[in-house]
Order: structure tokens, then C-alpha cells, then sequence
């Protein structure tokens, strides 16, 4: 194969990999939205599989901008964090302490894009692609308010077992919460 030597041969070579990775969520995000336990949770992959798609889109913009076929190369390291979060999920039952472990490797997933994002733009701006800048940064400012999104769901988790724990000598332990039509209410002991 032969070496990348160039700048633009190393920013398509990001596309790819981003590429790649994005198309391995698209299939992902389905899987954690249905082993999601909470209502929100579930409505936040969901959401961010439609957003996921167009990022998807965005990345092919890009391509098609730069006169190449979409192509995407192996992203290793996104099949290693869908892997981390399915091994999570084997290994937990369907309660609130689920959801703040999917929670946690979902924030994996989009730390890795944005960083992966972050350095395209860069090496795109290096290249005085302002188009690809401009379409990478939108996907980028999704994926932040996801992060954000997801901080806000786990922050909201541990305040509602703050305020429905009875005895604030216990293990910490989350107790079951019952899913109902507005996102989920805590079981009575
Ligand atoms: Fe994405
Ligand atoms: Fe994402």
C-alpha cells in the first residue's frame, strides 16, 4: 500500500476512518437504544441515529467535493468501544445503573468522533478546504450537544436517586425504577 505522504492523502485518510466509524454506529445506536432501560435514553440514541445518518451524508459530501469515491477504511477503534458497550450490556440487567454504563460508553463513542472530527477540520482548514471545514463542524457541534445530552441524563440520574434514597446510609445501590410514559418513576420500597 502505498505510504501517505501528503496532507490531503492524510485528511482523506481521516474521512475514511470516519467514515467508517460513523457507519458502524448507524448499526450500533439501534442496539443500545433497545437495551436503553429508560425512556429518555432510548429518545436520546434514537435522536442521535438520525443525526448519525447525516453525519454519514456529510462525510460523502466531502468525497464527492474532492473528486473521490466514499470509501471508508476499518475504524478499529470504534468496533472496540461498540464492543466495550455490548459487553456492558450482556453483563448488566435492564435497570438505571445499566443506562449510566451505556451512558458512560456511549460518551466514548462521541469523544473519539469529536476528537477524530476535531483533527479533520484542522488538517481541512491546513488544506484551505473551506467546504469540508464547514460540513465537519456541523457534524461536530452534534456530536458535543450529544456529549452534553449525556452528561445531563446521567447527572439527572444520580439527582433522582438523591432525592428518592430514604436512608442515606445505604450502599449507593440505585434501586429499581418503574418505566412509565413521561421517562420513569422510582419503585416504592
Ligand atoms: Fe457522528
Ligand atoms: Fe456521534
Amino acid at each position: 500500500m502505498a505510504k501517505i505522504t501528503t496532507m490531503k492523502e492524510l485528511f482523506l485518510d481521516e474521512v475514511r476512518d470516519l467514515y467508517d466509524a460513523e457507519k458502524q454506529l448507524t448499526k450500533a445506536l439501534p442496539e443500545m437504544a433497545k437495551a436503553a432501560w429508560s425512556l429518555e435514553l432510548r429518545t436520546a440514541f434514537e435522536e442521535h441515529l438520525e443525526q448519525t445518518k447525516n453525519h454519514v451524508t456529510r462525510l460523502e459530501r466531502i468525497f464527492d467535493e474532492m473528486g473521490e469515491k466514499p470509501t471508508g477504511k476499518k475504524c478499529a477503534a470504534m468496533t472496540g468501544l461498540i464492543k466495550e458497550g455490548n459487553e456492558m450490556v450482556d453483563q448488566s440487567e435492564e435497570t438505571a445503573v445499566r443506562d449510566a454504563g451505556l451512558i458512560a460508553a456511549a460518551q466514548k463513542v462521541e469523544h473519539y468522533e469529536i476528537s477524530g472530527y476535531g483533527s479533520a477540520m484542522t488538517h481541512a482548514e491546513i488544506l484551505g478546504n473551506s467546504k469540508a471545514v464547514r460540513l465537519l463542524e456541523e457534524t461536530m457541534h452534534e456530536e458535543t450537544a450529544t456529549d452534553k445530552r449525556l452528561t445531563a441524563l446521567a447527572q439527572n440520574m444520580i439527582n433522582n436517586e438523591a432525592a428518592g434514597r430514604s436512608n442515606t446510609a445505604g450502599s449507593g445501590s440505585i434501586r429499581p425504577m418503574t418505566r412509565t410514559a413521561g421517562g420513569f418513576s422510582r419503585e416504592e420500597e
